[in-house]
């Protein structure tokens, strides 16, 4: 496989502006790529407009300009990338990796758990029904345990992990999972840092990932991965769009970053020190360096 710089990314879905949370989701992936001399691209995750907030997008990118977390390269949209999608997708029908799944989510839930492989090998009833269908992968091979660079070995459960997630949803829009593996992988992303809540996707787009792989003549390396502590709300709940979680004020550019950095262990970093965003971060790239690149 092709050796590669580092190469890492801030995802956001655009579904509401930048949060306290999302802040320190896009301070710790950006410091993790300046301390290794490393590119950070920014890519927009537009592939679900029901969940859309007209205008976010373009906030967001204001939000992440005007804390000084400046990215490299052009922006990325995946609503521009649905041919390259489908692309991936009929290299995995092709290997026999897909079927179509009419399961509402209802079913799933009165059957169990986790999606139980009910429509795998019941092909000719789902095309014969006119119920609408999901494409799903048919996972042979799960990772069952990640290697996090914050957290050392990191078991997952079988049940999750094996689970034939869904690649295509009944509506017919893009699947996250596959979304994100596709344009990691075409970006040849090196490193992702993200928040824990993301772990379980985690295993299953590495199990992606490497299947993918296997059909490539043009491997790519799995990345590196780092799972950061979610921002939580007095009553323990994860900051999050759907929460409410109250948007970053582009005026309070400072203290937002210190208490970033806080949540990130960075310390040192103290409001009264800096007055532009520029010698924060490069204070704050030292310091993560420190703490994370030995
Ligand atoms: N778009 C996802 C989100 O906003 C994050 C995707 C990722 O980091 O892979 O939660």
């Amino acid at each position: 496989m092709k050796p590669r710089g580092y190469r890492g990314r801030f995802a956001p879905s655009p579904s509401g502006p930048l949060h306290a949370g999302s802040l320190v989701a896009a301070l710790g992936s950006y410091l993790d790529a300046k301390a290794q001399q490393g590119l950070w691209f920014v890519r927009i995750e537009d592939i679900d407009p029901p969940r859309e907030v007209p205008g976010a997008a373009d906030t967001i990118l204001g939000q992440l300009d005007a804390h000084g977390l400046h990215w490299d390269g052009d922006v990325s949209w995946q609503s521009q990338h649905s041919a390259r999608y489908q692309d991936i997708i009929a290299q995995l029908q092709n290997a026999g990796l897909v079927y179509a799944c009419h399961c509402t989510r209802a079913e799933i839930k009165q059957r169990g758990d986790h999606y139980d492989g009910f429509c795998r090998n019941r092909q000719q009833q789902v095309m014969q029904s006119s119920r609408r269908y999901a494409l799903r992968f048919r996972n042979t091979q799960p990772i069952t345990e990640l290697h996090d660079r914050f957290h050392g070995s990191v078991p997952l459960a079988l049940s999750m992990a094996k689970e034939d997630f869904i690649l295509r949803r009944r509506d017919q829009l893009w699947a996250y999972q596959l979304a994100v593996v596709t344009d990691d992988r075409d970006a040849e992303i090196s490193h992702i840092v993200r928040g824990e809540d993301l772990l379980v996707a985690s295993g299953w787009q590495m199990t992606l990932w490497q299947q993918l792989n296997t059909l490539s003549a043009d491997p790519v390396a799995l990345p590196n991965l780092a799972h950061l502590p979610l921002v939580r709300d007095e009553q323990g709940q994860k900051l999050s769009k759907q929460n409410h979680a109250p948007a970053l004020n582009n005026h309070q550019v400072i203290p937002n970053l210190v208490s970033a950095c806080h949540y990130l262990g960075l310390h040192a970093i103290q409001e009264g020190d800096y007055n532009n965003t520029d010698t924060l971060l490069r204070a704050a790239t030292e310091q993560w360096q420190q703490i994370h690149c030995k």
